[in-house]
Protein backbone atom coordinates (compact mmCIF):
# COMPACT_ATOMS: atom_id res chain seq x y z
CA UNK A 1 0.00 0.00 0.00
CA UNK A 2 1.58 3.33 -1.37
CA UNK A 3 0.66 6.42 -3.45
CA UNK A 4 3.16 8.39 -5.71
CA UNK A 5 2.06 11.48 -8.00
CA UNK A 6 3.79 13.77 -10.32
CA UNK A 7 3.01 16.86 -11.28
CA UNK A 8 5.51 16.99 -14.08
CA UNK A 9 7.09 18.64 -17.15
CA UNK A 10 8.54 15.40 -18.33
CA UNK A 11 6.69 12.15 -18.90
CA UNK A 12 5.81 10.48 -15.47
CA UNK A 13 4.34 6.82 -16.02
CA UNK A 14 8.10 5.37 -15.95
CA UNK A 15 9.12 7.40 -12.82
CA UNK A 16 5.85 7.14 -10.91
CA UNK A 17 6.44 2.76 -11.02
CA UNK A 18 10.37 3.27 -10.30
CA UNK A 19 8.76 5.28 -6.73
CA UNK A 20 6.23 2.63 -6.45
CA UNK A 21 9.25 0.30 -6.53
CA UNK A 22 10.55 2.31 -3.12
CA UNK A 23 7.52 1.56 -1.35
CA UNK A 24 6.90 -2.31 -1.96
CA UNK A 25 8.61 -3.16 1.60
CA UNK A 26 4.99 -2.31 2.21
CA UNK A 27 3.29 -5.10 0.91
CA UNK A 28 0.49 -4.82 -1.94
CA UNK A 29 -1.44 -7.20 -3.89
CA UNK A 30 -2.29 -5.37 -7.36
CA UNK A 31 -1.02 -2.03 -8.59
CA UNK A 32 -2.15 1.03 -11.01
CA UNK A 33 -1.05 4.33 -12.14
CA UNK A 34 -2.92 6.55 -14.00
CA UNK A 35 -2.15 9.67 -16.42
CA UNK A 36 -4.02 12.88 -18.49
CA UNK A 37 -2.99 12.40 -21.94
CA UNK A 38 -3.98 14.69 -24.37
CA UNK A 39 -6.88 16.10 -22.40
CA UNK A 40 -7.98 13.05 -21.21
CA UNK A 41 -7.99 9.85 -18.17
CA UNK A 42 -5.92 6.80 -19.32
CA UNK A 43 -4.50 3.94 -16.90
CA UNK A 44 -2.91 0.55 -16.87
CA UNK A 45 -3.52 -1.53 -14.06
CA UNK A 46 -2.18 -5.28 -12.69
CA UNK A 47 -2.90 -7.89 -9.94
CA UNK A 48 0.63 -8.87 -8.29
CA UNK A 49 3.63 -7.49 -8.62
CA UNK A 50 5.07 -4.07 -10.53
CA UNK A 51 6.74 -6.57 -12.78
CA UNK A 52 3.14 -7.12 -13.83
CA UNK A 53 2.16 -3.57 -14.60
CA UNK A 54 5.40 -3.03 -16.01
CA UNK A 55 4.57 -5.26 -18.41
CA UNK A 56 1.10 -3.63 -19.48
CA UNK A 57 3.00 -0.14 -19.74
CA UNK A 58 5.66 -1.94 -22.17
CA UNK A 59 3.05 -3.50 -24.52
CA UNK A 60 0.56 -0.11 -24.18
CA UNK A 61 2.52 2.75 -23.20
CA UNK A 62 1.07 5.47 -21.24
CA UNK A 63 2.34 9.36 -22.44
CA UNK A 64 1.52 12.39 -19.95
CA UNK A 65 3.39 14.36 -17.63
CA UNK A 66 0.86 14.43 -14.81
CA UNK A 67 -0.02 11.34 -12.84
CA UNK A 68 -0.81 8.90 -9.84
CA UNK A 69 0.44 5.66 -8.89
CA UNK A 70 -0.72 3.01 -6.85
CA UNK A 71 0.01 -0.07 -4.63
CA UNK A 72 -3.09 -1.87 -3.21
CA UNK A 73 -3.33 -4.05 -0.49
CA UNK A 74 -6.75 -4.98 -0.21
CA UNK A 75 -9.07 -4.24 2.48
CA UNK A 76 -12.82 -4.43 0.47
CA UNK A 77 -12.95 -5.89 -2.30
CA UNK A 78 -10.89 -8.72 -3.77
CA UNK A 79 -7.28 -7.61 -4.86
CA UNK A 80 -8.39 -8.17 -8.72
CA UNK A 81 -7.38 -6.08 -11.46
CA UNK A 82 -10.96 -4.12 -11.64
CA UNK A 83 -10.99 -2.93 -7.91
CA UNK A 84 -6.52 -2.06 -8.15
CA UNK A 85 -6.57 1.81 -7.99
CA UNK A 86 -6.59 4.44 -10.16
CA UNK A 87 -11.01 4.39 -9.70
CA UNK A 88 -12.23 6.59 -12.55
CA UNK A 89 -15.34 8.35 -12.42
CA UNK A 90 -16.94 10.80 -14.72
CA UNK A 91 -13.25 12.08 -15.15
CA UNK A 92 -12.31 11.81 -11.83
CA UNK A 93 -9.22 9.56 -10.68
CA UNK A 94 -8.73 8.42 -7.14
CA UNK A 95 -5.96 6.54 -5.50
CA UNK A 96 -6.33 5.68 -1.60
CA UNK A 97 -4.64 4.04 1.11
CA UNK A 98 -6.66 3.02 4.24
CA UNK A 99 -10.09 2.51 4.64
CA UNK A 100 -13.51 4.83 4.48
CA UNK A 101 -15.14 3.76 7.93
CA UNK A 102 -18.34 5.11 6.67
CA UNK A 103 -18.03 3.90 2.93
CA UNK A 104 -21.22 2.02 2.91
CA UNK A 105 -23.58 4.67 4.23
CA UNK A 106 -22.60 6.80 1.43
CA UNK A 107 -22.38 4.29 -1.32
CA UNK A 108 -26.41 3.51 -0.47
CA UNK A 109 -27.03 6.96 -0.54
CA UNK A 110 -25.41 7.73 -4.17
CA UNK A 111 -26.68 4.43 -5.53
CA UNK A 112 -29.88 6.00 -4.74
CA UNK A 113 -29.21 8.71 -6.27
CA UNK A 114 -28.53 6.88 -9.47
CA UNK A 115 -25.05 6.26 -9.45
CA UNK A 116 -23.69 2.76 -10.77
CA UNK A 117 -20.76 1.40 -8.59
CA UNK A 118 -18.06 -0.77 -10.72
CA UNK A 119 -15.71 -1.92 -7.84
CA UNK A 120 -16.42 -3.65 -4.59
CA UNK A 121 -13.65 -1.16 -2.74
CA UNK A 122 -14.65 1.56 0.01
CA UNK A 123 -12.43 3.88 -1.78
CA UNK A 124 -14.60 4.15 -5.07
CA UNK A 125 -17.15 5.65 -2.85
CA UNK A 126 -14.35 9.22 -2.91
CA UNK A 127 -14.53 9.13 -6.37
CA UNK A 128 -18.46 8.85 -6.77
CA UNK A 129 -19.17 11.59 -4.39
CA UNK A 130 -17.10 13.96 -5.97
CA UNK A 131 -18.45 12.72 -9.48
CA UNK A 132 -21.99 14.04 -7.72
CA UNK A 133 -20.35 17.29 -6.06
CA UNK A 134 -18.98 18.69 -9.65
CA UNK A 135 -22.61 17.86 -11.08
CA UNK A 136 -24.30 19.00 -8.02
CA UNK A 137 -22.20 22.44 -9.26
CA UNK A 138 -19.08 22.30 -6.85
CA UNK A 139 -15.97 23.65 -8.51
CA UNK A 140 -12.99 20.95 -7.68
CA UNK A 141 -11.67 22.61 -4.13
CA UNK A 142 -15.28 23.03 -2.81
CA UNK A 143 -15.86 19.30 -3.90
CA UNK A 144 -12.85 18.43 -2.50
CA UNK A 145 -13.90 19.78 0.42
CA UNK A 146 -16.68 19.13 0.60
CA UNK A 147 -16.25 15.08 -0.07
CA UNK A 148 -13.33 14.88 2.74
CA UNK A 149 -15.94 16.25 5.29
CA UNK A 150 -18.06 13.35 4.53
CA UNK A 151 -15.08 11.03 5.37
CA UNK A 152 -15.15 9.00 8.63
CA UNK A 153 -12.00 6.66 8.50
CA UNK A 154 -8.51 6.76 7.72
CA UNK A 155 -6.89 7.35 4.39
CA UNK A 156 -4.12 8.94 2.36
CA UNK A 157 -6.09 9.74 -0.99
CA UNK A 158 -4.79 11.94 -4.26
CA UNK A 159 -6.96 12.74 -6.79
CA UNK A 160 -6.61 13.57 -10.42
CA UNK A 161 -9.08 16.16 -12.77
CA UNK A 162 -9.50 15.41 -16.34
CA UNK A 163 -10.49 19.15 -16.48
CA UNK A 164 -8.10 19.85 -14.56
CA UNK A 165 -4.25 18.79 -16.15
CA UNK A 166 -2.22 20.83 -13.95
CA UNK A 167 -2.97 20.35 -10.74
CA UNK A 168 -2.98 16.96 -8.44
CA UNK A 169 -5.66 17.54 -5.42
CA UNK A 170 -4.17 15.15 -2.24
CA UNK A 171 -5.19 14.73 1.73
CA UNK A 172 -4.14 12.86 4.65
CA UNK A 173 -6.07 11.19 7.93
CA UNK A 174 -3.96 8.05 9.06
CA UNK A 175 -1.53 6.93 6.58
CA UNK A 176 0.77 9.40 5.99
CA UNK A 177 1.72 11.58 2.63
CA UNK A 178 4.73 13.24 2.08
CA UNK A 179 4.91 16.86 -0.92
CA UNK A 180 8.21 16.96 -2.58
CA UNK A 181 9.44 20.10 -4.09
CA UNK A 182 11.05 19.78 -7.42
CA UNK A 183 12.84 22.28 -10.03
CA UNK A 184 9.50 23.27 -12.17
CA UNK A 185 7.80 19.51 -11.19
CA UNK A 186 6.00 18.22 -7.44
CA UNK A 187 5.84 14.98 -6.50
CA UNK A 188 3.93 13.04 -3.86
CA UNK A 189 4.33 10.15 -2.25
CA UNK A 190 3.55 7.70 1.20
CA UNK A 191 7.02 8.84 2.25
CA UNK A 192 10.45 10.24 1.80
CA UNK A 193 12.20 7.29 0.69
CA UNK A 194 9.50 6.90 -2.42
CA UNK A 195 10.48 10.30 -3.56
CA UNK A 196 13.52 10.31 -3.15
CA UNK A 197 15.31 9.77 -6.69
CA UNK A 198 13.38 13.25 -7.64
CA UNK A 199 13.69 15.40 -4.63
CA UNK A 200 14.96 15.90 -0.76
CA UNK A 201 12.97 18.75 -0.07
CA UNK A 202 9.96 17.32 1.94
CA UNK A 203 6.29 18.73 3.48
CA UNK A 204 4.59 16.29 5.67
CA UNK A 205 1.10 16.57 5.72
CA UNK A 206 -0.62 16.78 9.06
CA UNK A 207 -4.15 14.88 9.75
CA UNK A 208 -6.95 16.72 8.74
CA UNK A 209 -4.73 18.42 5.97
CA UNK A 210 -5.54 18.92 2.29
CA UNK A 211 -3.23 20.09 -0.38
CA UNK A 212 -3.83 21.50 -4.11
CA UNK A 213 -0.56 20.55 -5.66
CA UNK A 214 0.72 22.23 -8.92
CA UNK A 215 3.84 22.30 -10.76
CA UNK A 216 5.29 25.03 -8.96
CA UNK A 217 4.30 24.51 -5.46
CA UNK A 218 1.24 23.15 -3.56
CA UNK A 219 -1.26 24.93 -1.46
CA UNK A 220 -2.03 23.51 2.11
CA UNK A 221 -5.59 23.81 3.66
CA UNK A 222 -7.20 21.79 6.89
CA UNK A 223 -11.14 20.99 6.84
CA UNK A 224 -12.44 23.84 7.48
CA UNK A 225 -10.96 25.44 4.46
CA UNK A 226 -8.30 27.81 5.86
CA UNK A 227 -4.75 27.91 3.91
CA UNK A 228 -2.52 26.44 6.90
CA UNK A 229 1.13 26.38 6.75
CA UNK A 230 3.97 23.37 7.54
CA UNK A 231 7.38 23.36 7.08
CA UNK A 232 9.45 22.36 4.57
CA UNK A 233 11.94 20.08 5.83
CA UNK A 234 15.60 18.23 4.01
CA UNK A 235 15.12 14.41 4.06
CA UNK A 236 18.38 12.21 4.51
CA UNK A 237 16.71 9.12 2.82
CA UNK A 238 18.98 8.04 0.05
CA UNK A 239 18.13 7.76 -3.45
N1 LIG B 1 -9.30 0.18 1.29
C1 LIG B 1 -8.78 0.35 -0.03
C2 LIG B 1 -9.01 -0.87 -0.89
O1 LIG B 1 -9.23 -1.93 -0.38
C3 LIG B 1 -7.30 0.76 -0.04
C4 LIG B 1 -6.38 -0.32 0.45
C5 LIG B 1 -4.92 0.16 0.55
O2 LIG B 1 -4.60 0.85 1.53
O3 LIG B 1 -4.12 -0.17 -0.34
O4 LIG B 1 -9.01 -0.78 -2.07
Amino acid sequence: CGIVGIVGSEPVAGRLVEALKRLEYRGYDSAGVATIRDGRLARRRAEGKLVNLEARLAAEPLAGTIGIAHTRWATHGAPTEANAHPHFTDGIAVVHNGIIENFSEIKDELIGAGAQFVTQTDTEVVAQLLARLRREGHGRRDAMLAMLRRLTGAYALAVMFEDDPSTIMVARNGPPLAIGHGQGEMFLGSDAIALAPFTSEITYLVDGDWAVVGRNGAHIFDLDGNPVERRRQVSNASA
